[in-house]
């Protein structure tokens, strides 16, 4: 096995359990996703033999690619901007979507899952930091969407994602994160019909220990594993 993965990976995972304990939360109740984007398939397999079980991929046929080498020993996260004619080639191998962001997408989405009885986690991807660049809704529109998509059959709204733009000190991405969760707690205390605010999908590489002691459940890290870029 490579050296330098299960190194990063090791240390990786301590510094998600010491923010933590550091915020009085379970570290269990943080899970590693891997950026496996432009990684090769023999590459996952040595996260994957080195206990990583969530791998994130940002392209369809690139992420259709490793599926077909390495099936469902991996759960698979789309966290890419998702293309509204590319919808069905993502039901069968992705468990959870990151990256919900507008209704034309959830419309299409929800038509396909019913038309196969399939049912799909899907986090809304919020745009908190309003950078032009990114994808996502602006917070204010986050709510009605929620509701609107939470009806949708098969979509499943589990919670909120949010990628703000990348900074040299990890405490600028703070203010992004706090506001994702209470953008969460606002949606919960909706409770919609099909909505749960379980998981708050934000911090990367530069940032994720920030992101963890503001209360993300799930960091994706690419760098930081792959090449040992860390914060
Ligand atoms: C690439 C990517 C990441 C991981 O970025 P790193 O800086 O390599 O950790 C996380 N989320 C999304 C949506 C990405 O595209």
């Amino acid at each position: 096995m490579d050296t330098d993965l299960a190194e990063n990976l090791a240390r990786v995972r301590m510094k998600i359990s010491q923010a933590a304990l550091a915020a009085g939360r379970d570290p269990e109740q943080v899970r590693l996703l891997a950026v496996t984007k432009g990684m090769p398939a023999s590459i996952i397999e040595q996260a994957l033999a080195s206990g990583i079980t969530d791998v994130g991929e940002n392209r369809v046929q690139e992420g259709r690619e490793k599926w077909v080498r390495i099936g469902d020993a991996a759960r698979w996260h789309f966290i890419g901007h998702l293309q509204t004619n590319k919808v069905k080639y993502i039901l069968k191998q992705y468990i959870m979507l990151h990256s919900l962001d507008r209704m034309s997408l959830a419309r299409e989405l929800s038509r396909r899952l019913s038309r196969e009885g399939l049912e799909l986690d899907c986090l809304v991807q919020v745009n908190v930091a309003g950078d032009d660049a990114k994808h996502g809704l602006a917070p204010g529109e986050a709510p009605l969407f929620v509701e609107e998509v939470g009806r949708l059959p098969g979509i499943r709204v589990v919670g909120l994602m949010t990628m703000p733009p990348f900074v040299e000190d990890p405490e600028e991405s703070r203010p992004h994160f706090r506001r994702l969760r209470c953008l969460a707690e606002e949606i919960e205390r909706r409770a919609c019909p099909g909505v749960r605010m379980s998981e708050l999908s934000m911090g990367m590489s530069a940032d994720y220990t920030v992101a963890v002691a503001e209360g993300s459940t799930i960091v994706r890290v690419g760098s930081a594993i792959f090449r040992g870029d860390d914060e």
